[in-house]
């Protein structure tokens, strides 16, 4: 965890991330869903049995949530909704959690605006 949020403070949030390298197909990803805008993929260090990352796949200065302004609400719009096209992918529409970490004190750590789709076990609540 103290690991997590150093890492969190530590990011350059201007600079590419790996995300780009991963949209580029630069480095590989295991691909849930793809459209013209958004790229979904398997999270590297999965959370729960299904841990899937929504993003959009130009950046456009969403960094983090916290910076979005009104040029992306549509783009804010597709991501959810690529998030509800996961779980019904991932047969986890009985119960799923989408989760966006925002800056270094939710433990933030790669700044290129992602979802978080998780499911396929029991979810708590509250989150850590
Ligand atoms: P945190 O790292 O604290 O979970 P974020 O909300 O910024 O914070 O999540 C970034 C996510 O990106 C992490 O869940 C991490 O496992 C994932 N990740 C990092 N690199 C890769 C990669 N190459 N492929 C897939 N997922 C990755």
């Amino acid at each position: 965890e103290a690991a997590a949020k150093a890492a969190a403070l530590d990011a350059d949030k201007g600079a590419p991330t790996i995300f780009d390298k991963i949209i580029n197909k630069e480095i590989p990803s295991n691909i849930v869903y793809e459209d013209e805008k958004v790229l979904a993929f398997r999270d590297i260090n999965p959370q729960a049995p299904v841990h899937v990352l929504v993003i959009p796949k130009s950046r456009d200065g969403l960094t983090e949530l916290g910076k979005a302004d009104p040029r992306h609400e549509e783009i804010l719009g597709q991501l959810l909704y690529a998030a509800k096209i996961v779980a019904e992918k991932e047969g986890i529409l009985d119960g799923f959690r989408v989760v966006i970490n925002n800056g270094a004190s939710a433990c933030q750590s790669v700044y290129h605006l992602h979802l978080h789709v998780l499911g396929g076990r029991q979810m708590k609540w509250p989150p850590g």
